[in-house]
């Protein structure tokens, strides 16, 4: 049965003290706190404890602590790549979007889908959030609190409403399902471009709206996008090896296919090169997943502090305009540093939000108060293709 986890938060909130349910979705309605659950397999079983109820004992939930379990891929199996590395700590500091360009064998995949193993635990506010969402599209498989981050990777060839929604009982698509966590899209370019249209205005909004004849229904769609792609058609523009065998035009219409709408809400925009054979060779290890992951947490706790009478925001990617001229004030030197790349990329009045947006959460990762030039100065170099893809 879905749904469960959102009827057993609503007997609750009627002030209903128990409630009776399939056994296989016991264990996600006993998440609500202070809500009688009982589980049954037949009608026969509800009717004998419709006559005696005091013969039976609601099993009680024991929340586990925060789940710590590491993700299996770790950031230490990635060599070099030094750039790429500090992007993605970047972007999970502060929930910020992230696309990696980069040729077929340059690790962008593999850097990309290592993104959990670096991001906080869920707070149990974003735990339940994320459950209910599962329970709706009948995805708990008896399970109950998610407390995992979800991490979501549908194929290029998904459709609109398998992305974003859909059906003629609306149900959540993977924007949703990937809500708190990751949508990741590897080789975005495959995607059809009417498809990823369908982004734009949930990336803004953080929720989505699903209409259909019967009802319209709103989904939450907090998701953290991360992107790969190759430069060009042939894949090697750019490359230090393998030279570029596409035409100006055909590279430009690659380009286009993006969409500078979509690019604009990509905060850090990444190249990823071939590691050099050196390199390859290289014995040395990169940084563990867990030491990465102990800057981002402290990152965040600063942002949770910033933003705790707001219930609407919870990283620095999230902040409105107002936020912005509350927490990302400027000195002289940081502000004609944001004009000149406003003026040398033709940065949108969006896209330098983003930047600001950014140069906070590196500023927290600096443990600095205030956002200093060097910040901005970073955040900068994050928008490497604003020019390519206008
Ligand atoms: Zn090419």
């Amino acid at each position: 049965m879905t749904g469960v986890l959102p009827i057993a938060a609503t007997a609750k909130q009627m002030g209903k003290r128990g409630l009776v349910v399939p056994s296989a979705n016991l264990a996600e309605a006993m998440v609500v706190e202070g809500l009688a659950v009982y589980g049954f397999d037949h009608l026969r079983g509800v009717i004998e404890f419709l006559h005696d109820p005091s013969r039976y004992v609601a099993p009680s939930y024991q929340r586990s602590e925060a789940d710590t379990a590491t993700s299996p891929l770790d950031l230490m199996e990635v060599k070099g790549q030094s750039h790429a590395r500090r992007a993605l700590e970047v972007a999970a500091a502060g929930g910020h979007n992230l696309i990696f360009v980069g040729p077929p064998g340059s690790g962008k995949t593999l850097l990309a889908r290592r993104i959990p193993s670096i991001l906080p635990p869920m707070t149990f506010e974003e735990a339940l959030e994320t459950t209910r969402i599962y329970s709706v599209a009948g995805l708990l498989q008896g399970r109950g609190l998610i407390t995992d981050r979800p991490f979501r990777s549908p194929h290029h060839s998904a459709s609109g409403p398998s992305l974003v929604g859909g059906g003629s009982f609306p149900k959540p698509g993977e924007i949703s399902l990937a809500s708190n966590g990751i949508l990741f899209l590897d080789e975005l370019t495959e995607f059809k471009r009417d498809v990823l249209d369908f982004l734009r205005q949930p990336l803004e909004d953080g929720f989505v709206t699903v209409t259909r004849t019967r009802q319209s229904v709103v989904f939450p769609a907090k998701f953290m996008l991360v992107a790969s792609t190759n430069p060009c058609p042939c894949g090697y523009f750019g490359d230090a090896i393998q030279p570029c065998t596409c035409s100006p035009r055909q590279r430009e219409q690659y380009w286009a296919r993006l969409s500078g709408p979509l690019m604009d809400r990509i905060d850090l925009q990444v190249m990823v090169n071939r590691l050099k054979p050196e390199e390859i060779t290289s014995q040395e290890q990169g940084e563990p997943s867990a030491i990465v992951r102990a800057r981002v947490a402290r990152a965040r706790k600063i942002q949770q502090e910033r933003f705790a009478q707001e219930p609407n925001v919870r990283c620095n990617a999230q902040m409105e305009s107002r936020h912005l001229r509350q927490f990302c004030q400027l000195d002289e030197r940081s502000k004609s540093l944001l004009e000149g790349a406003i003026r040398r990329l033709g940065l949108s009045a969006r896209a330098s939000d983003r930047v600001l947006k950014v140069s906070r959460t590196i500023a927290d990762l600096a443990e600095s108060d205030k956002i200093q030039a060097n910040h901005v100065a970073e955040a900068i170099q994050y928008r490497t293709f604003d020019r390519m893809s206008s």
